[in-house]
């Protein structure tokens, strides 16, 4: 692809693009690429121009894209963040930036790098979500292109790529690099497997042709006689999603039903279950097969209806319903919030933020699988809020100005209550300090250490002011009784 090739598709996806900004990222990538090769031999702006197309298939805006273009020049030239943003400007130059500094390790079974890995998608993504579309579109790229590098190097990358990237990707709602990346993957780490669902799918495929065809008339009609509007589009089953089928039901490609599918997107709620009770007048449902997302909507946002049924010829087939607005949540997920945004204002604090925030720690909660960690965080959650974490990598959500002794208290009340000082990013600091997100906090306790009235001023979430009361109120009593004994 050529630059002014994806100028085109920019323009023509978004006739408001920022084609000024474009061009100067472009020309400064160029520049710097330009004597770069990769390991294809093809020149190392195709890489840059590939995950900026990415990006404006996810229908990212001009910024991000212009992201794309420059994602690995601070990596791979000695220009500094600061010379980068004399020329661009401070927002792509601080994208830039986020995208450089955020790497993962691989295979991160031990719990440590696993907070590691959280911890740093959690700083991207409090900072600019944007940062982790770039990450994705530059994984996906790589994974397009991964046959170039060494045995060894392959299966490292699609490693990573199945444990991180592609569960983050789902996590964030983009399904469609989601598939993709998972499929990759599949490819490099069971080549054996992989081939043998694309051999038996490749088999049948005339008859599942003929399937959704005749599937796909039966239903125009239908639905036309409805008064319903819709787009029908036959749907190719991903082989990733076959495999983990088989494995999760131990059973052999033959026994799974519904490789053939079907997708009915229209335009409103309603015809939702017009088209599902249209559907299941015509071909029988199979029983135990009937989902329903619109009603009970998957934890990243996916909403559909999902039914399987007995098709044309006694075959079964798998249908999706849902709206144009749904699918391009199934699609693009976080991403597809900044479609509607280009030109106007962003929205640092939208609802639409805290909610994938949300996504992701609840992620990261169901791996480290502690209840009381997520009972901590669910409480000041939809404020203002700092991402502060324990020496360990745990993190903790605290409502802005929070202080070292609200943190204290979130990690446990012993703490709190004797709490002396604070090592705040290694450095001894006072306990009423206000924490910033990303900072790492030690607390320092000493037996002799307890609750002072005065910490009341400060302090910000409910459970430290309840257990510095409860601590006060204790100790009133306590007096009082000795009072009446002298
Ligand atoms: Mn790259």
């Amino acid at each position: 692809m050529t630059y002014e090739e994806l100028k085109t598709k920019i323009l023509k996806a978004n006739p408001r693009a920022n084609i000024q900004l474009l061009d100067n990222c472009h020309l400064i990538a160029d520049e710097i690429h330009s004597t770069q090769k990769r390991l294809s031999g093809d020149p190392y702006m195709s890489h840059a121009l590939e995950v900026a197309n990415i990006l404006s298939e996810l229908k990212m805006d001009s910024s991000t894209i212009s992201a794309g273009l420059l994602h690995d020049v601070l990596e791979d030239s000695s220009m500094t963040f600061e010379e980068l943003k004399e020329k661009i400007g401070e927002e792509v130059a601080t994208l830039v930036e986020g995208v450089t500094k955020l790497t993962f390790k691989a295979k991160p079974e031990k719990e440590i790098r696993q907070a590691d890995n959280f911890r740093k998608i959690l700083l991207a993504m409090s900072k600019d979500i944007r940062v982790i579309v770039v990450k994705l579109a530059d994984r996906l790229h790589n994974m397009r292109t991964l046959q170039y590098l060494s045995e060894a190097k392959r299966r490292e990358n699609a490693e990573e790529t199945l444990h991180i990237y592609a569960p983050l990707a789902h996590r964030l709602g983009v399904g469609r690099i989601k598939w993709e990346l998972e499929d990759l993957s599949m490819k490099y780490l069971f080549p054996a497997e992989y081939e043998e669902i694309g051999d038996k799918i490749a088999v049948k495929r005339a008859q599942r042709e003929k399937l959704v065809e005749e599937a796909k008339t039966l239903l125009e009609t239908k639905l036309k006689e409805n008064n319903i509007n819709a787009s029908i589009l036959g749907r190719a089953k991903h082989f990733y999603s076959i495999f983990q089928k088989m494995k999760r039901l131990n059973k052999d490609f033959e026994e799974i039903y519904d490789i053939t599918a079907l997708r009915i997107v229209v335009s409103t709620l309603e015809e939702c279950y017009i088209v599902l009770g249209v559907i299941h007048a015509i071909f029988k449902p199979i029983p135990g097969q009937f989902d329903d997302y619109i009603a009970m909507p998957k934890t990243n946002r996916y909403q559909s209806l999902h039914t399987n049924v007995i098709g044309p010829n006694g075959l079964p087939l798998e249908i999706q319903i849902r709206t144009k607005e749904m699918n391009e949540t199934a699609e693009f997920g976080v991403a597809a919030h900044w479609y509607y945004k280009e030109g106007g204002q962003r929205d640092k604090k939208s609802e639409n933020k805290i909610e994938w925030l949300r996504h992701l720690i609840e992620w990261m909660t169901e791996v480290k699988d502690s209840k009381e960690f997520m009972d901590l965080l669910k409480m000041d959650l939809f404020g203002d809020e700092v991402f502060v974490f324990t020496p360990k990598g745990d993190v903790f959500s605290l409502p802005a100005g929070a202080s070292a002794v609200d943190f204290a208290y979130a990690v446990h009340s012993s703490l709190g209550d004797k709490i002396m000082g604070a090592k705040i990013n290694n450095k001894m600091s006072p306990i009423r300090t206000e924490l910033k997100t990303g900072d790492i906090v030690e607390i320092i306790t000493s037996s002799g250490s307890k609750p002072n009235p005065d910490w009341l001023k400060f302090v910000r979430t409910n459970k430290a002011k309840q257990k510095i009361r409860h601590f006060l109120k204790m100790k009133e009593e306590e007096e009082e009784k000795k009072g009446r004994k002298g």
